[in-house]
């Protein structure tokens, strides 16, 4: 139960601090992918700024004629041998291609202004080229002369991005196994006070119930005596049974209390004796053959002729299928049938208790292991019980590294099933 509880605390510290570290590092990547491409931008545009000037033009009466001779790269009396452009063009105002330098336009013609990013099939290479592209418009006074187009290639911006997300592939699962680590080093503190609290209630409930069974004994063991010596009372003898019946039923719960906190979490390997499973089952079917019988009920026994060895504590094991048993024959009325199996699969040993009772509600099935859940109250004042056997049958067989489970259809029957491994 406690490693369950660090368990899920670590699970949620985990994801909600791996959550809190991706989307930072998500973050982190966007804004160094914005400050990458500002940075290019900044570049891209001082280069285009240059080539601009460089633009000359005359005036015809209203007219101007561009003259690109000047402009490196483009112009023919201008010599650039070392650059990193991929192209650059010039387009008239009307946005028609004029001149150009390095890579033609494919389909992307465009002389709109502003920044863009491209995808290109670079001549000698397979790979794609990214490239970032600016069109600035260029003008004399208020009137366009055309437009400028340039482009430059992100390969540097991509490498240092990609080394980047590689620093963040590897550093982000590290950063979650550490904050895993932690997780569970926390949960631990955060448990140990609870556990602190749950064994000290478990010791009081376990020192409780001990102290009362000597007075119970005592008003029971008097009140019985007392019913013998009032048998010439009549008017007594009621409130003595009265008396009697609580004890008796106080007895059983303080019992019950006793069993549960005592036998908490998974029994020692020493406390376990091999014992013959089909014989302990054939005592408890011997017994309750007669109980049912009183109730015109038929109890059915499935067992192997042969002795299944199993490791168990057998007075804790024989509680918790009684507990089914009698379960069983409270619920299951006259002309019913109850049904005891005992199979063997590989390593374990399956046994169920099939009735073919009144049966439990769907809504109820996830919840009739709990300590005193009972379903229903009618058939509770019909019965009596505290609601505490199925999760004192429930406690032995996990103790046992065992699994216990019901199916049930109302008013059909239910199913118990109890898996316990064989092996210690
Ligand atoms: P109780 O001592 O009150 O019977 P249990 O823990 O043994 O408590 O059972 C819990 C509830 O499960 C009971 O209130 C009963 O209604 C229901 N239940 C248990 N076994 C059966 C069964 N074989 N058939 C129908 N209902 C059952």
């Amino acid at each position: 139960m406690f490693k369950q509880g660090r368990r899920n605390l670590a699970r949620w510290f985990t994801l909600s601090m791996g959550s809190i570290l991706i989307l930072f590092a998500g973050t982190i990547y966007y804004l160094r992918v914005a400050d990458k491409l500002e940075a290019v931008d900044r570049l891209l545009y001082k280069k285009t700024r240059v080539l601009a000037t460089s633009i000359q033009y005359e005036s015809y009466a209203t007219q101007r004629l561009v003259n690109l001779d000047q402009v490196p790269l483009l112009g023919r009396n201008v010599q650039w041998l070392e650059t990193e452009l991929v192209y650059v063009r010039w387009y008239d105002a009307q946005g028609q291609l004029k001149r150009l330098w390095g890579l033609p336009p494919q389909d992307w013609v465009s002389a709109s202004p502003g920044f863009v990013t491209l995808k290109t099939q670079h001549l000698s290479s397979p790979e794609p080229l990214w490239l970032r592209q600016v069109t600035l418009p260029v003008q004399a006074g208020s009137q366009l002369l055309g437009y400028l187009q340039v482009a430059i290639p992100l390969t540097d911006t991509q490498t240092d991005l990609q080394q980047f997300q590689w620093m963040m592939t590897l550093s982000v699962p590290i950063a979650l196994i550490l904050i895993g680590i932690t997780g569970w080093h926390l949960g631990g503190m955060a448990m140990q006070p609870i556990r602190q609290a749950y064994l000290q209630l478990q010791r009081f409930t376990a020192d409780a119930s001990h102290e009362l069974r000597s007075p119970l004994s005592g008003i029971l063991t008097n009140a019985q005596v007392g019913l013998l010596l009032a048998a010439d009372y009549p008017m007594v003898q009621p409130s003595l049974e009265n008396i009697v019946e609580s004890s008796r039923s106080m007895n059983t719960l303080v019992n019950n209390l006793l069993l549960l906190a005592r036998h908490q979490g998974q029994l020692a390997p020493e406390t376990l004796k091999q014992i013959d499973l089909t014989d302990l089952l054939q005592r408890l079917v011997n017994l309750y053959t007669v109980q049912a019988a009183t109730q015109a009920i038929t109890l059915i026994s499935e067992l192997p002729p042969s002795p299944i060895l199993g490791w168990a504590e057998p007075d804790l094991l024989r509680q918790a299928i009684e507990n089914l048993l009698s379960n069983a024959c409270k619920y299951t009325p006259a002309q019913g049938t109850i049904r005891l199996k005992l199979e063997r699969h590989y390593h374990w040993v399956v046994i169920q208790v099939i009735d073919t009772g009144i049966g439990i509600p769907a809504a109820d099935l996830p919840h009739i292991f709990d300590r005193f859940y009972q379903v229903g109250t009618e058939r509770i004042r019909d019965q009596g019980g505290f609601g505490l056997g199925l999760a004192i049958a429930q406690q032995i067989v996990q103790a046992h590294g065992g699994r216990i489970g019901v199916s049930s259809v109302v008013g059909k029957g239910s199913k118990f099933q109890i898996e316990l491994p064989l092996t210690r």
